[in-house]
């Protein structure tokens, strides 16, 4: 007889073999309950990274990182949707779409996260807006989603804990970049939520975890067909981020273009990219028939004022401080110093690397090196010419927003490198695939 116990478990995985349900529910117990050491945890997910799950495992440890908490029900009659991004730099879109799908008819709960490593996270982002609560409880989410038709909230640490002990050994272990482990992750934080259908936006690029478009696809195409083992319906989207999406980075600016978005203007790749995200949420929720038909209503939200409406009300409901609709430019112009870089010659924007300028962000202070630093929401960096673009020598190329000359002397060693200007004029594709 075997006697399952936390060596067994790295040894089998170790020389490559598969773990049976036994195994897997004893290892997410085990975690929960403090019975298996950080050490023996970090080999495990070695053992895992290296040699893989196989799509058995991965759903076994999915549906198991789902029920090692509290989980989230909604009426049947009510079809909660979803969206999540692999993460990136100047990634607002769900600050965006959350509102933009609610003021179409579709329910949303999003449950987000704070930033990791260099690229930005929606919970830190609307922390720029004074007195916000991000900590819904369960009751709170299900009122405040059928009283507005939206919420957005940190992880209540209730939901899937298992899965944040997981999550953070693996940030420290170099475990991240795995297909079945970010599939598991991600997927069990959506099923404790209780949504019905989910959107995908896969990165690809310097900013991403997935560096090229294969490896990209291969994590959608593992989402999607996750997503229907669990019983759940999804489709995934394969974006790109080798430079950061808008024009904004930074946590109170992208505050600020998401409500210029919201009003129909904003940059042209975060709208585009959100009217495509929605209209693919808006058909998963049965509000539209076509894609075509959710694409314009989308597009009217944001024309006619309805989807920034939301969007207040969403603020006010979660008791937020509203006077930012008022003054919006307060939120990047609210910083002791601007420094401007210009371009050295006459061309085409060839390198805007993403990578780079979230590095360059957190250098600012607008990110985190230690779990317990605090972020200054204020500075930001400000793209004023994107990839491919045409530029004549001395124009500004990018803008910084910030408050320490230190800070600065550190972020320009990341932004000065994180540009180029070529006379080749770079074509860029912000979708290059959609996976259902
Ligand atoms: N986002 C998650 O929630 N989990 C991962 O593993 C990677 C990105």
């Amino acid at each position: 007889m075997t006697i399952i116990n936390p060596i067994y478990l790295i040894e089998k995985k170790r020389d490559g073999y598969a773990h049976t349900k036994k195994e897997i529910d004893y290892l997410v117990d085990a975690v929960l309950n403090n019975e298996i050491k950080e050490y023996q945890l970090s080999a495990w997910l070695m053992a895992a990274y290296i040699n893989g799950l196989n799509d058995n495992e991965t759903l076994l440890l999915t549906k198991g990182l789902a029920n090692s908490g509290e989980t989230i029900k909604y009426p049947s009659d009510i079809k909660i949707i979803d969206k999540h991004s692999t993460g990136g730099v100047g990634d607002k879109t769900s600050i965006i779409l959350v509102p933009l799908v609610a003021a179409c008819g579709a329910s949303i709960s999003k449950l987000s996260g704070p930033a990791l490593g260099y690229t930005g996270g929606t919970i830190d982002k609307l922390r720029a807006i004074k007195n916000i609560n991000l900590n819904l409880s369960k009751k709170e989410l299900q009122k405040q989603v059928h009283e507005i038709g939206c919420a957005i909230s940190g992880h209540s640490t209730k939901l899937a804990p298992a899965e944040e002990i997981f999550y953070k050994m693996r940030d420290v272990t170099a475990t991240v970049a795995s297909i079945p482990l970010i599939s598991s992750s991600i997927i069990s934080k959506k099923l404790a939520g209780g949504a019905y259908g989910y959107v995908f936006d896969v990165k690809y690029g310097s900013g991403a975890f997935m560096e090229d478009i294969a490896s990209a696809s291969l994590l959608a195409q593992n989402l999607v067909s996750l997503t229907k083992k669990i019983n759940k319906t999804s489709m995934a989207v394969i974006t790109n981020m080798e430079q950061p999406l808008g024009e904004f980075v930074g946590n109170a600016a992208e505050i600020y273009e998401a409500i210029e978005v919201l009003k129909g203007k904003g940059p042209t790749d975060t709208r585009e990219l959100c009217v495509v995200l929605g209209a693919n949420m808006l058909l998963m929720a049965g509000i539209s028939k076509t894609i075509e038909d959710a694409s314009s209503l989308c597009n009217k939200a944001l024309q006619d004022g309805s989807a920034l409406k939301k969007f207040k009300n969403l603020v006010n409901a979660q008791d937020g401080d509203i006077s930012i609709f008022s003054k919006p430019e307060l939120l990047y112009t609210s910083v002791k110093k601007v420094y401007n870089i210009k371009a050295n010659k006459t061309g085409y924007i060839s390198k805007l690397d993403a990578r780079l300028i979230g590095e360059a962000l957190r250098a600012l202070g607008g990110g985190r090196y230690k779990e317990d630093d605090i972020i200054d929401t204020n500075v930001s960096i400000r793209l004023l010419a994107k990839l491919g673009e045409e530029i004549k020598q001395d124009q500004i190329i990018i803008k910084i927003y910030y408050n320490s000359d230190i800070q600065l002397k550190k972020a320009l060693v990341f932004l000065n490198n994180s540009w180029s200007i070529s006379n080749i004029k770079k074509n860029i594709k912000l979708i290059e695939a959609y996976y259902s």
